[in-house]
């Protein structure tokens, strides 16, 4: 169990990705402790054994992730923490807004933020940490009508890069994993919303949107958590400030 005693918090672990991770992580033997906004979702992850605690909270507003984090862990004792939690909103540039900017940064960059503030405080205090965030493959690349989210995940794999820095002598690594598309409700809505718009069979807006990844299919969920497994195991200590890759060799 390479991570007995250890306590982890992954937001947005009630379901896809973040369950899967939370999952990983109480496989290996972490205390793992999971926040969202669907209390029903995380309470049955609870139940299913996928996590021991949860508290609610919107990863977008410091005050609800202080307060989350402060039930969870009284004594700041979060050895890993996995900033899950992202949407994505699709559409032209020209039809994105201020107000679509904004909320794609909210959630996806100042949701890492909030969690990287209120857990980073106690890992330098006891001089160890993994702070592992989820960006994208769009954190590295572009996409076309998701200029948005692309720009919101950039700026999470720009913040890993600094921070890492920051942190490089104190015990702490900082680290991004990036998935291509993934199997899970956030494609499986948009997998909708392209058969909805444009006509297609869900089947062809499945094989347009895999056309990209070379092996040709949605990476599983499991496979993320993998990543986020080795980056909190022993042997990673000198790995941080890294993005890792986790799409089938995309580019
Ligand atoms: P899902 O839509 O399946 O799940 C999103 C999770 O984020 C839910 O658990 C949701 O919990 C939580 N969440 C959303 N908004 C908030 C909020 N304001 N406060 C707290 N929790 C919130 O997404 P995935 O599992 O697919 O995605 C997980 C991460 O992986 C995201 O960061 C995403 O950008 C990234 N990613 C996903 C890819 C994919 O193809 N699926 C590809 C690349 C990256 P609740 O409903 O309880 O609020």
């Amino acid at each position: 169990m390479a991570l007995q005693g250890r306590h982890a918090l992954v937001t947005g672990g009630g379901r896809g990705i973040g369950r899967a991770i939370a999952q990983g992580l109480a496989g290996s033997g972490a205390r793992v402790s999971i926040l969202g906004r669907d209390e029903a979702a995380l309470r049955e992850a609870v139940e299913a054994g996928a996590a021991h605690a949860f508290a609610t909270c919107d990863v977008r507003n410091p005050a609800s992730m202080a307060a989350a984090t402060g039930r969870l862990a009284a004594t700041q004792d979060i050895d890993i923490a996995v900033a899950n939690a992202g949407a994505v909103e699709s559409g032209p540039f020209l039809r994105s807004d201020t107000e679509r900017f904004r909320r794609m940064l909210d959630i996806n960059l100042i949701g890492t933020v909030n969690l990287f503030h209120a857990v980073l405080p106690g890992m330098l205090e006891r001089g160890q940490g993994r702070l592992i965030a989820i960006a994208s493959t769009a954190g590295h690349r572009g996409y076309p009508y998701v200029s948005a989210y692309a720009a919101a995940k950039h700026a999470v794999i720009g913040l890993v890069k600094s921070l890492a820095l920051e942190t490089a002598r104190s015990g702490v690594t900082v680290n991004a994993v990036s998935p291509g598309y993934a199997d899970t409700d956030m494609v499986a809505s948009g997998l909708d919303a392209i058969a909805a718009k444009t006509g297609k069979s869900r089947d062809e807006a499945l094989a347009a949107m895999v056309k990209d990844n070379p092996q040709g299919r949605l990476v599983a969920p499991q496979e993320v958590a993998a990543a986020v497994l080795y980056l909190c195991g022993p042997g990673s200590g000198s790995v941080t400030g890294q993005s890792l890759l986790v799409n089938g060799g995309e580019f």
